[in-house]
């Protein structure tokens, strides 16, 4: 399969500025090394009605072009449910029937990190978990044999995060974001995973799980958030932060498309001369603050 890299946007809503400049980046990054690009999305959880179209329609209005259809998680289930299969058949999984709560209030394991499950139910005898069964439904979780992980990243160079027991399929019966990507990014040829830094603490374990499952581990490069004017991550909430709001506000995606390749060190126009320039060594490093844009 040609090597791809690609944008796996949640449809929880419309892109804003910040989100844009990812995608802008994937696309750079996927098309100045001959890759394809992909557009996934990613609607296990969060969707929301119309997001994807008007997803799809922004990435357009700023210039990206993607290669054959555009995927969707919830249409690729058995994919998830057999990969969960292979790590249950070779011992890798377990029934969990902790809530959020218990978790939050379990002592931790000696030495296990921060954030790590603490493995209350990684050894349950067959008679607990038979008595549990019959009070909730079991999530499913990852047996791993490691605490932690790690990967390289083109931006960040090398970086160890905690890998933990964490969790496939939901108690809810929804398959879990770490599984869905790892499986997908596999099933689709990507070799080149090009995302915000905020999914950097996820990577480690998706790396792990990716080895289990005899996916080679895609090259990752974590790209610095889009920040407001209060160093706070960009949302909705900071304004006209979305192609339709600007476009209300007399603002064309022309324009955006050029602050965002502006603030990316990148000429103006039409995407072929930003491609051209586009050097992954040269880019910021830095957050990038979102001060607004108007008409005037
Ligand atoms: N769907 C995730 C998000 O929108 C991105 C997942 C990824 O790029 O791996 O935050």
């Amino acid at each position: 399969m040609d090597p791809a890299g690609r944008f796996a946007p949640s449809p929880s809503g419309e892109l804003h500025a910040g989100n844009l400049r990812t995608a802008l980046l994937a696309w750079l990054f996927a098309r100045s090394s001959g890759r394809r690009f992909l557009l996934r999305v990613e609607d296990l959880d969060r969707a929301r009605s119309g997001a994807e179209d008007a997803q799809l329609r922004d990435l357009a209005a700023i210039g990206l072009t993607w290669d054959g259809p555009v995927v969707r998680q919830t249409d690729r289930e058995s994919l998830y449910a057999a990969a969960i299969d292979r790590l249950t058949a070779a011992g890798l999984t377990y029934e969990c029937f902790c809530t959020r709560r218990e978790i939050q209030e379990a002592p931790s394991a000696p030495h296990a990190p921060q954030g790590a499950y603490p493995g209350t139910c990684r050894n349950l005898e067959e008679a607990e978990r038979e008595a549990r069964r019959a009070l909730r439904p079991a999530a499913i979780r990852l047996r791993a044999a490691v605490t932690e992980g790690t990967i390289r990243d083109r931006l960040l160079g090398s970086f160890t995060g905690v890998v933990d027991d964490f969790v496939l399929r939901r108690a809810d019966g929804v398959t879990a974001y770490n599984l869905a990507v790892v499986v997908d990014d596999g099933e689709q040829g990507i070799d080149q995973v090009v995302r915000g830094d905020d999914l950097l603490p996820s990577t480690p374990r998706q790396a792990y799980l990716a080895g289990l499952l005899n996916i080679p581990v895609p090259e990752y490069a974590h790209v610095p958030l889009v920040l407001n004017a209060d160093g706070a991550r960009l949302a909705k909430r900071d304004g006209a932060v979305t192609l339709s709001d600007l476009a209300a506000a007399g603002v064309t995606a022309d324009r955006v498309r050029d602050l965002l390749l502006a603030s990316l060190g990148l000429p103006p126009g039409p995407l072929g001369n930003a491609l051209a320039a586009f050097d992954p060594a040269s880019l910021p490093r830095e957050p990038w603050v979102w001060t607004g844009m108007t008409d005037a």
